[in-house]
């Protein structure tokens, strides 16, 4: 029986390279795995090309654990967070922040509607408090992308610091820490990399991690001590990720191999237009606009079938070889298809078969 195909934006497939990288034992001490985190951050920062003014740091556990602990570290205690919300990740950055006591402020825009950076603008003029700006990149909760170059802009221009969620984005969307001024980025290791998940990472300006000492309400989620311990020592402050972190290097290999981030968008723009091609010959319709949509994660309206429930839908689908997504919003029914992961156009034609399939099985279809 052959795997399913994940069609969901991190747990995602894997390649059998990145999975058989995980057969090894690694002693946390051991200097060939010490090389092998520092190998891992030195690329992950390349990727950005943030050599310059960043360090890469990464933290066990899943994204929000990184996203928290970034927030945690830059934000201080007096500090004031702007959150842009247009879906539930930004929720949660919102919703996190608000639980480690620190001030927030939403700008909220529906859920198709991207961030507007004239209005971003606007209420850093009105409100002096605020310090720091929290921005979703692309917000998987629909496949939406933010403009963050021109948000990045205004944020700058207003003198605040920048903290990018790009976890669903970050290796397939061009990112250019020269160009595009942020204090931190978080992504992780489960999404457009192609690894497992265990770890998150933040690409945090140097200068503001060194002035966050003191500035995190949690022990295990310091990321300025993780960083000094290190840097002293050469290993994770308590028991890292080993076989997650072994995966990862496997897989940013094969991503510097396919060609870095250009090919990876390609790739995943090629596997989105398959997609949406596809469902759309199907008679199933795109919630978004198509000019707001990012190749990552693919929002479409549910059959217009009266008897239409996701869970015999998604078993249908599953019983075929390919596991969907459920949506994530409360107005409208969706569901979810990740374009990202190690496939290609030839699993996205073959999903879209089995979704005609499920379809026709369940009298569901058009
Ligand atoms: C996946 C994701 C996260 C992190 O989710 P975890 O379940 O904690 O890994 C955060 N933000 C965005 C935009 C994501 O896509």
């Amino acid at each position: 029986m052959r795997e399913p195909i994940l069609l969901t934006p991190g747990p995602l497939t894997t390649s059998l390279r990145t999975k058989t990288a995980m057969l090894t034992d690694w002693g946390s001490w051991d200097a060939r795995f010490n090389v092998l985190t520092a190998s891992v951050c030195a690329d992950l920062l390349a990727i950005a090309h943030a050599e310059a003014e960043h360090v890469c740091v990464p933290l066990q556990g899943s994204g929000t654990f990184a996203v928290e602990a970034a927030i945690g570290n830059l934000v201080p205690r007096d500090g004031k967070l702007l959150v842009l919300v247009n879906g539930a990740y930004g929720k949660r950055m919102a919703r996190l922040t608000e639980v480690i006591g620190r001030q927030v402020a939403v700008y909220e825009t529906a859920d198709d509607v991207p961030a507007q950076p004239a209005e971003v603008a606007a209420r850093l003029a009105a409100d002096p408090a605020i310090t720091h700006v929290g921005v979703i990149h692309c917000e998987t909760s629909t496949g939406i992308l933010n403009p963050l170059a021109e948000i990045a802009q205004v944020v700058a221009a207003a003198g605040r610091k920048l903290i990018i969620d790009a976890m669903s984005a970050f290796g397939a969307l061009d990112v250019d820490a020269r160009t595009l001024p942020f204090d931190a980025l978080i992504a992780s290791s489960n999404k457009c990399l192609e690894g497992v998940p265990g770890m998150g990472f933040v690409i945090v300006r140097r200068s503001a991690l060194l002035q966050s000492a003191g500035n995190s309400h949690s022990l295990s989620m310091d990321l300025h001590d993780q960083y000094q311990y290190m840097q002293k020592t050469g290993q994770w402050r308590f028991t890292p990720p080993t076989h997650v972190v072994a995966a990862f290097r496997e897989a940013i290999d094969q991503y510097l191999e396919e060609g870095g981030q250009p090919a990876r968008l390609a790739r995943y723009s090629a596997n989105c237009q398959a997609l949406i091609a596809g469902m759309q010959a199907l008679g199933l319709k795109l919630f978004l606009q198509p000019e707001l949509q990012a190749p990552i994660i693919v929002t479409f309206h549910a059959p217009a079938h009266p008897a239409y429930e996701f869970k015999r839908f998604y078993e249908a689908v599953r019983a075929r070889g390919f596991v969907l997504y459920p949506g994530k919003l409360t107005e409208v029914e969706t569901f979810r298809v990740g374009c990202i992961g190690a496939i290609d156009a030839a699993e996205i034609k073959q999903a879209v078969a089995a979704v005609a399939d499920a379809l026709n099985e369940l009298g569901w279809a058009r």
